[in-house]
């Protein structure tokens, strides 16, 4: 039986351990708290990510190695990679950890970016103003998620609290796109090169934080998936990247600007456990072990809802047949995901009305 090292406990490994079961594979998860959600359904090591006893445990035992969190440190992915099969690569990684490699790897694979400029101190911050204006948002290079290391400008003045803001770390000054709409790409590629790729899928923030998404994202016609579709196959080819990567994007008329990637699975695919053919978390692993990709095409209309801060009581879904829960087993905490809901339905009109049941239930204890 092949087993899959997994570098981090979060939701993202427990669901990957639990689709694993369905594939005949066995997970093995490292990650530095002893109670991660990921411990509840398989083995775990405890220890930090750049243990080196960890990680050789992890390698030793393992077939192949993946992750599930992108601040996986670069260092701790080339060590692994060194004794033991890594996918994705390192390179995906070093990629999505910096937010100037990875806009500069979007443009050349000629998918649109936001104007953006770095910045790595208060006099290039006043520059970059000069060149990209506000409304603006200036962002951390790295360690940035969920809406975090983030701050937004509205005027010139603001500069000198935004870069405080920042903690004064090397940072982007991005144009706010005036989007209409956010879409993201999921695509898993194969050791052998095969790709496939989900339709793209709407998604919707709240403060920074993915609140819903709904799949197949409506109005998307075969020219703007096919669009999608072809950037992120060069994304995934120039990385060498193995298993799912996930591009975040903005909708601005018929164009696409790219956001962020993460080279892992993501939470705007959830979806897909019960909404696909094969879920993400399922090809990812056959991604990675080398087996032939499963089909990613839909047989309903999908949403889903992420618990965010609190969980609503027992029972309180109801017992709607469209309405599937998934909890993390986290302890509740502001800001924090910890399970999400989704809705599969045979149409549009009833997943929206569903969709309308749950988040509100969600959004009185959220
Ligand atoms: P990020 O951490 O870059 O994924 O940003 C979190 C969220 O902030 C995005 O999903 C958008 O809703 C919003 N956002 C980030 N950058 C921009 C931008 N340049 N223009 C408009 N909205 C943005």
């Amino acid at each position: 039986m092949t087993l899959v090292g997994i570098v981090g406990g979060g939701q993202l490994g427990m669901m990957l351990a639990e689709a694993a079961t369905r594939v005949g594979i066995e997970c093995l998860t490292l990650d530095p708290a002893p109670d991660s959600p990921a411990s509840r359904v398989a083995p775990a090591i405890v220890g930090a990510y750049d243990d080196e006893r960890a990680l050789i445990e992890l390698a030793a035992a393992a077939d192949v190695v993946t992750y599930e969190f992108e601040n996986v440190p670069v260092a701790s992915a080339r060590f692994l990679a060194e004794r033991v099969d890594l996918f994705p690569p390192p390179e995906s990684l070093e990629f999505a950890q910096d937010r100037v490699l990875e806009k500069t790897l979007f443009e050349e694979v000629g998918l649109g970016v936001a104007p953006f400029s770095p910045v790595s101190s208060k006099e290039e911050l006043s520059e970059a103003l000069d060149v990209i204006g506000v409304p603006s948002v200036l962002k951390t290079r790295r360690l940035g998620y969920d809406g975090k290391g983030q701050v937004r400008l509205a005027s010139v003045e603001d500069a000198e609290s935004a870069w405080r803001a920042v903690g004064e770390a090397p940072s982007i000054l991005e144009s706010l796109v005036p989007f209409e709409r956010e879409l993201s790409i999921l695509g898993v590629r194969g050791r052998n090169g095969a790709a496939a790729f989900y339709p793209l899928v709407q998604n919707i923030h709240r403060e920074g934080i993915l609140r819903v998404s709904i799949a197949p994202a409506p109005d998307v016609s075969p020219e703007l998936q096919a669009t999608a579709e072809r950037h992120a196959l060069a994304v995934m080819e120039r990385l060498g990247h193995v298993g799912v990567l996930a591009i975040e994007l903005f909708r601005v008329g018929e164009e696409l600007l790219a956001n962020e990637m993460a080279p892992r699975v993501h939470n705007s695919g959830h979806w897909t456990i019960e909404g696909a053919a094969t879920s993400q978390f399922e090809n990812h692993l056959r991604a990675i072990c080398g087996l032939e990709l499963g089909s990613t095409s839909l047989p309903a209309y999908s949403a889903m809802v992420n618990l965010i801060g609190s969980v609503p009581p027992e029972g309180s879904f109801g017992l709607d047949p469209e309405i599937n829960l998934h909890l993390y087993g986290k302890a509740s905490r502001p800001s924090r995901k910890l399970g999400h809901v989704t809705i599969i339905a045979p149409d549009p009109i009833t997943r929206d009305r569903v969709l309308g049941r749950v988040t509100r239930t969600a959004d009185n204890h959220g």
